[in-house]
């Protein structure tokens, strides 16, 4: 079956065809490196992750790039609020995204180009647009001319019979109703400080958009197969990027836009303005591994809304140990007598796996197929009606699956996740909460966990 994925551009469902045969190039929207990464945002990595390693799978050459926006707004506000320079600022972010990405489980893309690296090819791209006259400056600030770009608002589905001509907006950000020319470049004022480039357009600093167009054409062409992003930049990041790369270059600038849909809480999008977010960093001191994470962030369809809850990660805790068990015990078995049904449940599951993905990503109905096909092994397995052979067969199958959604533990996971328990059973019977102490030791134990309580401090044991 062919792949086919919901194009944002056309609202429709097509077959996925890549510009050069056997080859995907992919660009998703990186970091802004001012602060930690939420879980949401970590939430549109993951799926733009797993969209790589399918495609992987079904034997594609992918090239998998996302910036790093290391200058905007909000990096100039709080590098000075903290009195720290720019490069050392962003740098202690950027560092964390990385960590975050491993402990994630995230395979590094291919590229992460850093905006403040590519200086010169944004205002190379300015220049362009001023010839064609798309540009224009106003002291020192350089804007893009929507309506000298006829298909402005052709992927937001903009009405653009309302707009107020020679409107401009130097923010990066800005709703719907404010549309208007955007800021390409802005000319440095007093309270940038020491942070601007000296250029041939003048001394400023880059807009978000343009960097954007600048990155993903230069690694993957003026044309490429795949950008994705989370649903909050198509409008006006993306349709930005489309004016200013088919502007200059007066080709198709991306055939497949994908958007994923946001993580909430309560209702609301997890966001770094409302307050109501979580850090990686915050789920995993509360006793959550990584994968426990990436498995709940990637379970549902990356075009429906996740509501988080505490709930939804021990449900991902639940499914993660027995998909590991599952493996587990599948590696550990001795091998019994056919019945002759694995290799059809076997050719089953590999054909629906596939299907559930080549249908625009349905993660959703391929975890439903992994868990038919865990349930229907270990039914043979319990009956000793599997072979040695079949066995192997079964587990090669798993461990496929495994490279697209990659939720096998890892030692080192396991052994921080019970840490960080331990520690937090410590601080409840510090506070005389024995009811929680309690239930961390009950809940570890029931994982096959044994707590010991020795004179130098509490340490654990696997079951036997
Ligand atoms: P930012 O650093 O704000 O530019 O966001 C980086 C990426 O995270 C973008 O693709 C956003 O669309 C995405 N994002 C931000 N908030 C959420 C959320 N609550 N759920 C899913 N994705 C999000
Ligand atoms: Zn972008």
């Amino acid at each position: 079956m062919a792949i086919m994925f919901r194009n944002s551009y056309t609202r429709k469902k097509e077959e996925f065809r890549p510009i050069e045969s056997g080859k995907v190039k992919i660009y998703t929207c990186g970091p802004t490196v001012y602060n930690y990464q939420h879980i949401g945002n970590f939430r549109t990595f993951i799926w733009g992750d797993l969209l790589r390693r399918y495609l992987e799978y079904k034997g594609y050459d992918v090239t998998y790039v996302m910036n790093i926006t290391d200058i905007d707004d909000k990096i100039i506000r709080d590098s000075q609020a903290n009195h720290i320079p720019r490069e050392e600022f962003t740098e202690k972010y950027i560092k964390a995204f990385f960590d975050d990405l491993d402990t994630l489980g995230l395979k590094r893309a291919d590229i992460y180009p850093y905006a403040t690296k590519h200086i010169k090819e944004m205002t190379d791209l300015v220049k362009v647009l001023l010839d064609k006259g798309i540009a224009y400056e106003v002291n020192g600030n350089y804007y893009y001319r929507i309506s000298a770009f006829p298909d402005y608002g052709k992927l937001a589905k903009l009405d653009m019979d309302g707009l107020k001509p020679g409107a401009r907006v130097a923010s990066d950000e800005y709703e719907k109703d404010s549309v208007s020319d955007f800021a390409l470049w802005k000319a440095w004022q007093p309270s940038d400080g020491d942070i601007y480039w000296e250029t041939e357009i003048g001394k400023g600093r880059p807009g978000w958009h343009l960097e954007c167009s600048v990155m993903s054409m230069k690694y993957l062409g003026e044309t490429f197969d795949i950008h994705t992003g989370g649903v909050d930049l198509m409008f006006p990041h993306h349709e930005n990027e489309i004016a200013q790369s088919e502007g200059a270059t007066g080709k198709k600038f991306v055939n497949y836009w994908l958007h994923g849909e946001h993580l909430i809480v309560e209702g609301k999008k997890m966001s770094k303005s409302l307050g109501n977010f979580f850090t990686l960093r915050d789920i995993i001191e509360k006793g959550y591994s990584g994968l426990v994470v990436r498995y709940l962030l990637m379970a549902t369809h990356y075009r429906q809304q996740l509501n988080f809850t505490f709930q939804g990660l021990d449900a991902a805790r639940n499914a993660l140990e027995r998909y590991n068990d599952f493996i587990v015990n599948l590696e550990n078995f001795s091998g019994g007598q056919s019945n002759g049904a694995a290799v059809g449940i076997i050719e089953k599951a590999k054909t629906a796996f596939e299907d559930a993905f080549d249908d625009d990503l349905n993660i959703s109905a391929a975890l439903a197929v992994v868990f038919d096909f865990i349930r229907d092994i270990n039914r043979l397995k319990a009956d000793n009606d599997l072979a040695e052979d079949e066995k192997i067969k079964a587990l090669e199958t798993i461990r496929k699956f495994d490279t697209v959604l990659n939720f096998t533990y890892k030692a080192e996971t396991i052994d921080e996740e019970v840490e960080n328990l331990i520690k937090q059973r410590t601080e409840a019977k510090k506070n005389r909460d024995f009811a929680t102490a309690d239930k961390i030791r009950d809940d570890l134990l029931a994982r096959g966990i044994i707590l010991e309580d020795t004179p130098r401090g509490v340490r654990w044991k696997r079951k036997a």
